[in-house]
């Protein structure tokens, strides 16, 4: 735990005239108005005020900001006034002190208004002293540092106004090691399983590498050391977050990232740093496309530096990043770094006439252009916030703020608001508008999600959103619909086979079952039957240990309840003299599995010689693996199924006439081998909207065309009049529908 005395030498060490007394007085009055008052981890409050700024003493702050943060929370948690501040440690660290007390929460779920005007109160109070922001940073970073002593619910809330607000806020004024260690915090609470994932991963890396990066650091210190230039050699590896977002970003694995670990070469003079890249090119071979002069040409955000990429000693590719201390401390502490500058040593912006640098010049801008005279409302939506972008800010109706990357869609804001909300997500309006669930969302866009129960999501959502929260939950329900799926089928066959045997089937005795058959739950077991990986009669079986299979197995056992017809010797069709009682017919057809076409909620598929269309008595084929494949009462090929009866189902046609699948029919027509034929067919076939899939044509003798249509119908009437229409015409001898192949 930090302490006064080593708060106040560390402060001397960077300042050596600072003003100790300043500094002690603030801590004695912070000390005093908190009290007895206690931190969430029952530490006395005062720790936390301390902590602040000796995170403020890394960054070589001024004895002002120190004593700003040592007070920071007076007047929010106690009874200390701005006046009282003021007259015992000046007006400008009053000010500091109540611009850190106004904008005590940019809450997420507040109003939009309310959200607008304290953003608004920060942006302000930072564009009159950058460094309020740095103590609030500072604040931030002790709390995320703490956030496990804090009750869970709140938890989360603050880890997601930290991403989306506080390191963004950090980047944008340069300062990276401060976004950095903010986003980590968050991203560990926000996502633990993938925070898990990567630190385990990178660890194992780390024994891996680890020799290595002695191995390169040494090489590289060597040669430029017999060269004459001296330099620090260090080697980093990424955060995991900064890895997380590469791998979703690029949807790769952690694996294929090459980029881990690289090394950074600090030397004293902007000419070292050339001769050091000159030697390291000369020893090493680089990688086209990844050398970067940031040295000669400085981003926005004032950050310098070389970058490059050689192939190492031992072939793998090393990224080296090559600067001056100062560039460094720019680069790590950005706006911070140049108050480091400020006193006597030579600053490269200070030469360009400009004290602070560009990241906090631009900032100051874009806040005075928007601060002019402008509705809270307003504001935000211009803010936009320039400040944020690869950020989009979008709105629920009721004014509640998502935060989404650019790109994003309604789906993404879906699943953003709940992951139900996604889950059950159709359609959407855009600021009133329906709009496509493909759209991209715009700053300040309100956003309205259209659900609906029955909803599962598509799969081929996986490819248009952007968001890793998005993408999970729908690869989550898709698995989960396809189990639903099946396990809805696994009851449809349970409840068939126990009712061949006489017994009636419930989820009770299927539960009493399953140690039996060594199955967790009885979804499970469903979903396991109606993949055909779990025989239904080991499941009689497991339900009534003494049941014995009562007809003999050996004779071909035929369905023999079900609603459709048996096909006899001849290749008639009768009926099963059960079905004549037609309330047993009734009961019946309601235990059949109601079809809906391929689309609908089972693994249906429609056999591809002569399928079935509505209207047409139908039968279902348990295939292991696949699902249903439904054919045709009459088909031929059902014959090849004599022999398994357990893979028959009794199912029904559950069509409503809103149905837009059409369903597969195949025709044979025979027709005169003449010129116009086949465009008389065409039209009749076209004229009736019918699709056509395939044709296939031979021809039969001299004078007559084989063909064979694969159509798509609405149902067996559509499909009749087609035939009928062309059995007309007097170009064709036949009509007539194939069932499968004989
Ligand atoms: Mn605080």
């Amino acid at each position: 735990m930090m302490r006064q005395y080593e708060l106040v030498e560390r402060v001397i060490q960077y300042k050596p005239d600072a003003d100790e007394a300043l500094l002690n007085k603030a801590y004695v009055y912070a000390m005093q108005k908190h009290g007895e008052q206690k931190r969430a981890d029952g530490k006395p409050y005062i720790t936390h005020p301390l902590e602040v700024a000796a995170i403020l003493t890394d960054l070589r702050l001024d004895e002002e900001t120190i004593a700003a943060a040592l007070l920071h929370d007076t007047i929010e948690d106690t009874d200390a006034t701005r006046k009282e501040i003021d007259g015992l440690f000046g007006e400008r660290i009053g000010f500091l002190v109540e611009g850190l007390t106004k904008l005590k929460r940019l809450d997420l779920v507040s109003k939009k208004a309310e959200q607008a005007e304290n953003l608004r109160r920060l942006l302000l109070a930072i564009s009159d002293d950058v460094r309020v922001l740095l103590v609030k940073l500072a604040d931030r970073l002790h709390n995320m540092r703490t956030l496990q002593h804090v009750p869970a619910d709140k938890r989360q809330r603050i880890a997601t106004e930290t991403m989306e607000i506080y390191a963004p806020l950090a980047g944008r004024i340069g300062m990276h090691s401060m976004r950095e260690e903010l986003e980590e915090l968050a991203f560990r609470q926000l996502n633990p399983e993938a925070y898990e994932m990567i630190t385990t991963k990178l660890a194992g890396l780390s024994e891996i590498h680890g020799k290595m990066v002695t191995q390169i650091s040494k090489a590289l210190h060597d040669k430029l050391s017999r060269e004459g230039i001296r330099a620090k050699v260090t080697s980093r590896r990424k955060r995991a977050f900064s890895i997380f977002r590469k791998m979703e970003s690029r949807s790769v694995s952690l694996e294929q990232l090459s980029d881990i670990f690289g090394f950074r070469i600090i030397v004293d003079t902007v000419e070292d740093c050339y001769r050091a890249l000159g030697i390291v090119h000369t020893t090493w071979k680089m990688v086209p496309s990844r050398f970067k002069d940031f040295v000669s040409t400085p981003r926005q955000n004032d950050y310098r530096s070389i970058h490059t990429t050689v192939i190492g000693p031992s072939r793998q590719r090393v990224e080296l990043q090559i600067r001056t201390q100062q560039m460094h401390d720019v680069a790590e502490y950005g706006v911070a770094a140049h108050t480091l500058y400020k006193d006597g040593v030579p600053s490269v912006d200070a030469a360009n006439g400009n004290a602070e640098g560009n990241a906090f010049t631009t900032l100051r801008k874009t806040i005075a252009q928007l601060a002019e005279g402008v509705n809270p409302e307003e504001f935000l939506e211009h803010t936009k916030l320039e400040l944020f972008l690869d950020q989009v800010f979008c709105f629920t109706p009721k004014g509640r703020i998502i935060a989404l990357p650019r790109g994003a869609t309604p789906i993404d804001f879906a699943y953003a608001v709940h992951t139900d909300v996604g889950n059950s997500c159709v359609g959407c309006k855009i600021n009133g508008q329906i709009m496509p669930l493909m759209t991209k969302l715009e700053n300040g866009d309100e956003v309205e999600i259209v659900r609906s129960k029955a909803q599962t999501p598509p799969a081929a959502w996986e490819s248009v959103v952007v968001t890793g929260k998005a993408r999970a939950a729908i690869r989550r329900a898709t698995r989960e619909a396809i189990r639903r799926q099946y396990a809805g089928l696994g009851t449809r066959i349970l409840e068939r086979a126990f009712s061949r045997a006489g017994k009636s089937y419930t989820p009770e005795l299927l539960a009493s079952a399953l140690p039996r058959l060594a199955r967790e739950n009885v979804d499970d077991a469903l979903a396991d039957v109606g993949r055909g990986e779990l025989p239904s009669v080991d499941v009689l079986r497991a339900a009534f240990p003494d049941y014995k299979e009562e007809r003999a197995t050996g004779a071909a056992a035929k369905p023999d309840d079900g609603w459709f017809g048996m096909k006899a010797a001849s290749g008639m069709l009768f009926r099963i003299p059960g079905l004549r009682n037609r309330a047993k017919r009734k009961e019946l057809e309601k235990a059949a599995i109601p079809i809906r076409g391929a689309g609908g909620d089972l693994p249906v598929r429609f056999s591809p010689n002569g399928g079935a269309v509505p209207g047409d008595r139908i039968v279902g084929i348990m295939t292991p693996g696949v699902g249903i494949t439904i054919y045709p009462i009459q088909s031929p090929e059902l014959s090849q199924f004599d022999d398994a009866p357990e893979r028959w189902l009794d199912v029904r046609w559950d069509i409503d006439e809103n149905n837009s699948e059409r369903f597969p029919a195949r025709i044979r027509v025979v027709a005169i081998n003449e010129p116009g034929t086949l465009a008389t067919i065409a039209e009749v076939i076209a004229g009736n909207e019918a699709n056509v899939q395939n044709l296939v044509m031979n021809r039969s003798g001299h004078d007559f065309m084989n063909m064979l249509f694969d159509l798509e119908v609405w149902d067996v009437n559509h499909l009749n009049r087609i035939m009928r229409q062309l059995a007309g015409k007097s170009v064709v001898n036949s009509a007539e529908r194939v069932l499968g192949n004989p």
